[in-house]
């Protein structure tokens, strides 16, 4: 039985609240499961389950999937398209109040792959950027964010996530995901976003510092990264500018400009001049 006829015959009815909007183009979940290189060993986390069709593709490849999900109405739902599965573990909780250290000591090492809910796409990739959840990340999330992970600096969309996962790793866009591949059809197009963890990337050791500087960095898009600094950090100007001039850039650069390896010695040379790291 196909997945539309199983969620009709369980009366299921999506709940814009949660952002379901259902994959059930097998070609489209399996190409998901390569971009995401899951292989016969790893332990899969899957955050937002829907009705089990991403869930099934993986679990079809990986030692072992465990997805979280908000809507217990799924339940029936799931019990069927993954009653066939000895390797799939759901939980039903809102994946935003799972329990920190019990995630990161589960999943520190894990695969992470979902179809995230629009509405809190920013949150779930920020919680598992910063609680070391996931090897590696590949999401699929609307074009327009997928545009914002994945910029170069100096671009509009170049942000402080950008930088903030370019302080722990790399992104590439995988692949885009028109609308009409979703069930319900949303009015916005997606795209697959893998992100991969770099150890010691920078060898950072300032790491919350640098993140910081980043947030600040943003925080008013006109403003000089002085000015921003400054003001987020309430720090002596002079303190900025040499710390600036250390590194080798202009007074007058904008946040926008730099890539997380200035921002990482930017962090250092501002710890040199006493600033709390
Ligand atoms: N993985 C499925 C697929 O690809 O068809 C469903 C993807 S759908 C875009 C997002 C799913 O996340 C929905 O089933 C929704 O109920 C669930 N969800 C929404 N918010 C959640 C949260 N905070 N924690 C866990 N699941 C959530």
């Amino acid at each position: 039985m196909n997945v539309k006829d199983i969620l009709y015959q369980n009366g299921f009815s999506f709940s814009k609240r949660y952002g379901q909007n259902f994959l059930t183009d097998g070609n489209l979940l399996a190409a998901i499961v390569q971009d995401a290189g899951v292989g016969p060993d790893d332990l899969v986390l899957e955050i937002g389950a829907g009705a089990g069709t991403l869930t099934a593709a993986l679990a079809t490849v990986a030692d072992k999937v465990v997805a979280y999900e908000i809507d217990e109405r799924l339940r029936p739902v799931l019990a069927t398209t993954l009653g066939a599965f000895d390797n799939t573990e759901v939980i039903f909780e809102d994946f935003m109040r799972a329990d920190a250290a019990a995630l990161r000591q589960r999943f520190a090492h894990a695969k992470v792959v979902a179809n995230l809910p629009y509405y809190v796409t920013t949150p779930i990739l920020m919680r598992l950027l910063e609680e070391g959840i996931g090897d590696s990340i590949t999401i699929t999330v609307q074009k327009e964010v997928a545009d914002r992970l994945t910029a170069a600096p100096d671009t509009k969309e170049y942000g402080a996530i950008t930088v903030k996962i370019n302080l722990v790793g790399r992104a590439e866009m995988c692949r885009v995901v028109g609308r009409n591949m979703f069930y319900p059809v949303p009015n916005v197009d997606s795209a697959v976003v893998r992100i991969d963890r770099i150890p010691h990337q920078y060898d950072d050791p300032h790491p919350a510092l640098s993140a910081k500087l980043a947030r600040c960095a943003f925080a008013m898009r006109r403003k000089t990264l002085v000015n921003n600094l400054t003001m987020g950090l309430s720090l002596p100007r002079e303190t900025v500018e040499s710390a600036l001039v250390d590194v080798g850039l202009p007074l007058t650069v904008r946040g926008e400009t730099l890539s997380a390896a200035q921002y990482v010695a930017l962090a250092a040379a501002l710890v040199n001049r006493g600033v709390d790291a």
